[in-house]
């Protein structure tokens, strides 16, 4: 065996290595040079992209520029204008912060910069290979950079091969840059594709950055049926557009949503949209949505992936309900707006809705309904299967049992959870003994008492403890032989009393050591109460049963594990499944 020798890595292949996590593939080259033209104040950007990007990404705008002195230095790893602290991170709102991307994306590609900064007479051009850098030369040049990157991966072989060909390269760049352009709408863009011109919004003046624009989203992905979304308050802004209730479809929505100008991916955010439509979207379907938040930089975290796609806030829960706040309310606003419009009618139909004894007249009023308002009735529709799981807060897409121990569950919002049907149920029911002040115990009294032997010192136990066991539904009459149960919580109607006594009686090594500890011990009888539930392991469940399981389980205080500390839920999410089968679609 060779002995192992300790390499020092040159900065040649940590920025190769660094270059795999920033720059995944030419759409990752795309997004760094953007955000350096937007931090640069740039209103006019220009995009050129050859061969899905893998032979050329130019990308012109006509921002400040960058003074001839640092040009050289702007390829340096952690070399950036936007910090200088880590303090900074606190109260940053530029894209770019860690001075990494030119430095990576030129240890992997044949890199040029021409620039003329606002305050010089003459722009300057430097090229960049892996090498080192050419000289700074004069050139020609209006205000503002051109950032050219040839040859991605050139140098990387194993990673070009991982990507997939030209044009769905090019088809990510796209579906990128159409985030940039509805997010940008002070900025004018045009696009180049393969010598080509594909593209070419104007800007819209009276809007500002961040400020998604009704004729952008419209001009780009074709979607007129929007609702206006906005929210200022608590420290929170929120303005876009989601889809008209009307406009559902099951897939191929677009869901974008960005923070301070930023595009990212964060599940909760989209999980909140729908809950703010969860009373007006049938079960599993999607809206397209645009969705800027502004908040004080101070309580987001952006550094926390290294392409900058997700970001942690600091209370991800404000954020989230004044997001289903703002979608609740935008939506109560149009549909009643529309409801308002017709006057009864709809308002009708919702009472005949209601009540639906009435459901002759629902039918006839229903032809009545043309495109539009077909959404409201879907909507009315729907609301009564979408609250009975909603208001828990949870849509459910299918549901069914394994092994018959296991519940398995699908949300609309992919994420996946299997339940432990037993610890499920034992929690239920701990937490129902638990709350019995709150909210009483449901009891059976015994039709005819259900005797039990019990040894002497058994007996003692039992006639000691009486009034505890009351309290929690079981009585019983102590008797010479043992004891008259006389009733029981109808949790535990079927259950076995005589092992459950018996495990009761080994909770302690004797039931002396019991009696003396009984205080401490009382969780540990209510959590061995709670196991003699009706639901168990290897037991067939019913579509009802096992909805109302999950349902009782979410409204507990602590649904996640069984009173004993096993888990009681696996939760999963589409994108873990499909890491596991590395998939990345
Ligand atoms: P970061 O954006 O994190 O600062 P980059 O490696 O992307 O790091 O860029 C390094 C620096 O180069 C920036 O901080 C900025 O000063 C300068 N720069 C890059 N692109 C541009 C541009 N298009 N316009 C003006 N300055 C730029
Ligand atoms: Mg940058």
């Amino acid at each position: 065996m060779s002995k192992p020798v300790l390499n020092k890595l040159s900065q040649e292949v940590v920025n190769q290595i660094a270059a795999g996590e920033v720059v995944e593939r030419p759409a990752s080259v795309v997004k760094e040079l953007l955000d350096n033209a937007i931090d640069a104040k740039a209103d006019r950007i220009e995009i050129k992209v050859k061969e899905g990007g893998l032979e050329l990404i130019e990308i012109s705008d006509n921002g400040v520029g960058i003074p001839k002195r640092n040009l050289p230095e702007i390829f340096l790893p952690h070399t950036t204008s936007k910090i200088n602290r880590i303090e900074d991170l606190n109260t940053l709102l530029s894209m770019g912060f860690r001075g990494e991307a030119l430095s990576t994306i030129t240890s992997v590609s044949k890199v040029h910069v021409i620039s003329k900064y606002e305050d010089e007479g003459i722009g300057n051009i430097i090229m960049f290979n892996e090498k080192g850098q050419s000289d700074v030369r004069s050139a020609a040049k209006e205000q503002g950079t051109t950032v050219r990157v040839e040859n991605l991966f050139y140098n990387i072989p194993a990673r070009r091969k991982y990507l997939k060909s030209a044009p769905t390269e090019y088809r990510k760049i796209y579906e990128l840059l159409n985030r940039y352009f509805v997010v940008y709408p002070n900025i004018s863009f045009k696009l180049e594709k393969d010598g080509k011109e594909v593209l070419s919004l104007d800007a819209i003046s009276k809007h500002k950055a961040g400020e998604i624009c009704k004729e952008r989203v419209a001009e780009i992905y074709g979607d007129d049926e929007l609702v206006e979304i906005k929210y200022d308050g608590n420290g929170i802004r929120i303005n876009g557009y989601s889809g008209h209730p009307s406009s559902h479809k099951s897939k191929n929505t677009k869901q974008l949503v960005f923070v301070n100008g930023r595009p990212v991916m964060d599940r909760g955010i989209m999980r909140a949209v729908y809950e703010g439509y969860s009373r007006y979207l049938p079960f599993g379907e999607k809206v397209n949505f645009y969705i800027n938040i502004d908040i004080n930089p101070e309580l987001v975290d952006v550094n926390v992936h290294p392409r900058k796609e997700e970001i942690r806030f600091e209370n991800p829960f404000r954020i989230y309900s004044a997001i289903e706040e703002a979608v609740k309310h935008a939506l109560n606003k149009e549909l009643s707006f529309q409801i308002d419009s017709t006057s009864s009618p709809i308002a009708q139909r919702r009472e005949s809705f209601n009540s639906s004894s009435e459901s002759k007249e629902y039918t006839t009023r229903e032809i009545k309904f043309d495109k539009q308002y077909s959404s409201i009735k879907d909507s009315l529709l729907f609301s009564k299967e979408a609250l009975t799981v909603s208001e828990e807060g949870d849509a459910i897409r299918n549901i069914f049992q394994i092994f018959d121990k296991y519940i398995v569950i699908e949300f609309v919002d992919e994420r996946l959870w299997v339940i432990d049907q037993h610890a499920a149920a034992e929690r239920i029911n701990f937490e129902k003994i638990q709350k019995r002040e709150e909210r009483p115990l449901d009891i059976q009294s015994l039709l005819v008492p259900t005797s039990l032997i019990f040894s002497k010192e058994e007996r003692l136990f039992l006639e000691e403890f009486k009034s505890f066991f009351q309290d929690i539904g079981i009585e019983y009459d102590v008797k010479e032989y043992g004891i008259d149960i006389l009733s029981l919580p109808s949790v535990l109607s079927t259950a076995n009393t005589e092992a459950l006594f018996k495990e009761i009686f080994e909770i302690s090594d004797n039931l002396d050591t019991l009696k003396k500890e009984f205080n401490k011990k009382k969780e540990d009888i209510l959590a061995t109460v709670a196991c003699h539930t009706s639901i168990r392991s290897g037991q067939k469940l019913n579509y009802e049963e096992m909805r109302n399981l999950f349902e009782e389980l979410s409204s507990c205080e602590n649904p996640y594990s069984c009173p004993h500390g096993r888990p009681a839920i696996w939760k999963l999410t589409r994108e873990k499944i499909d890491t596991n089968f590395e998939r990345t679609y």
